[in-house]
């Protein structure tokens, strides 16, 4: 092998190594790019209680944390019940389990 072939290599291997490195900036320039904010953690997404039966349930009905429609709310919701799960979290009568306030499902009716 001729010295240039491997002062050659010498600079393949190294353009490697930095296209490696440059990689795993990349990785944590983009991780940063976000407006610094994450999401907070829903405080009624602990379901370990639940049977499978309750969680299909929850699934059936489209339950969600956060609800598409900002005038249709759990808590605005005839079947809510406040703070059955804790002063965050209430329940619903149509299902088991931690309900968020601002939750939503296929079931919504206003509150008479
Ligand atoms: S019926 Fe649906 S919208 Fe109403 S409280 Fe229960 S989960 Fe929320």
């Amino acid at each position: 092998m001729s010295k240039d072939n491997s002062i050659s290599r010498k600079v393949f291997l190294g353009k490697l190594s930095m296209l490696g490195l440059a990689g795993a900036g990349a990785g944590v320039i983009l991780k940063g790019c976000g407006n610094g904010e994450e999401a907070p953690a829903d405080p009624c997404a602990d379901l370990s209680g639940l049977s499978d039966s309750d969680i299909q349930l929850r699934e059936t009905l489209q339950y969600v944390s956060e609800t598409p429609n900002p005038d249709e709310r759990c808590d605005n919701c005839e079947y809510w019940i406040d703070d059955q799960h804790g002063p965050q979290c209430g329940g619903c009568t149509l299902f088991a389990g931690p309900v968020h306030p601002a939750g939503w499902c296929v079931s919504w009716v206003p509150q008479s």
